[in-house]
């Protein structure tokens, strides 16, 4: 038996990374999955794995969050992954980098649980599981400024959907990640220069001493997307190797 047998899952971010490992994670605990991701490509990979039906969403563009949540209907979860991380202090970040991040991040969160929310609230169920970061409201990470605050207003609009539909059953949860081992955390390696050393710096500032496991994420996500965790919510899960202790 499956731990998520008879539902039903929104994901995006799903082509590679966190937001893949848990779309497979939930499609073998038994979920019906709808793997969503602006890169069709990487997306392809998903076929063929039972439980998975992969669609391009870009999640800026609101008419097709809208037109996917028409198309699918009810949903008992949402998973939304998608993270732009944008490097660099105040001073160096412009009100367009501001925009950008804020309607990657933090619109795209607001307008998928717009979009799914009122038929979880007809069928008084569901699970929204926001990821955000230990760059946050958590801590302070040297030029992230924009990133963090954008990690931050997740994390604020999780506890106020949280709060606004408790009674309506839905729970509301972010998973705040330390630094995990992904295909994006290997290119900006690679982008800065001398990743063996850039490797080393990330999995020393972890008390754990190594960078997180994408499944180590995906794990977190399934328990709070589960039944398991219906005592859970309004919550910031950290994932982070110790690294906000
Ligand atoms: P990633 O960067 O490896 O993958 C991101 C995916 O998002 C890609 O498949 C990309 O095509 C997709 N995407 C980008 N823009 C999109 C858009 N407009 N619409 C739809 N899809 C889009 O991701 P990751 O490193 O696994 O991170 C996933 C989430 O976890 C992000 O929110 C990130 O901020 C957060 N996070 C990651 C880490 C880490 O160390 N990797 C740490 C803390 C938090």
């Amino acid at each position: 038996m499956g731990r998520l047998d008879g539902k039903v899952a929104v994901t995006t971010a799903a082509a590679q990374g966190i937001g893949r490992g848990t779309a497979e994670t939930f499609a073998r605990e038994g979920a019906r999955v709808i793997a969503t991701d602006i890169n069709v490509e990487k997306l392809k990979e998903l076929e063929g794995i039972p439980g998975i039906e992969i669609r391009k969403l870009d999640v800026t563009d609101n008419e097709a969050i809208k037109a996917l949540a028409a198309e699918i209907g009810h949903v008992d979860i949402i998973f939304n992954c998608v993270g732009f991380v944008f490097h660099g202090t105040i001073l160096e970040t412009t009100e367009k980098d501001f925009d950008f991040s804020m309607n990657v991040n933090v619109k795209s969160m607001f307008n998928m649980i717009k979009a799914f929310l009122p038929k979880m609230i007809e069928k008084k169920s569901g699970s929204i599981v926001n990821v955000a970061s230990i760059c946050s409201s958590l801590k302070g990470v040297k030029e992230r400024c924009i990133y963090g605050a954008t990690k931050a207003a997740m994390i604020g609009m999780s506890k106020a959907v949280a709060c606004d539909f408790i009674k309506d059953g839905i729970r509301c949860n972010c998973i705040a990640p330390g630094t995990v081992d992904t295909p994006w955390l290997c290119d900006r390696m690679e982008h800065i220069g001398d990743p063996e050393k850039i490797r080393e710096y990330f999995m020393q500032r972890q008390p754990s001493g190594r960078l997180g496991t994408v499944q180590e994420v995906a794990n977190v996500a399934l328990f709070l997307a589960s039944d398991e965790a219906s005592f859970v919510t309004g919550t910031e899960y950290k994932v982070d190797g110790g690294w906000s202790i």
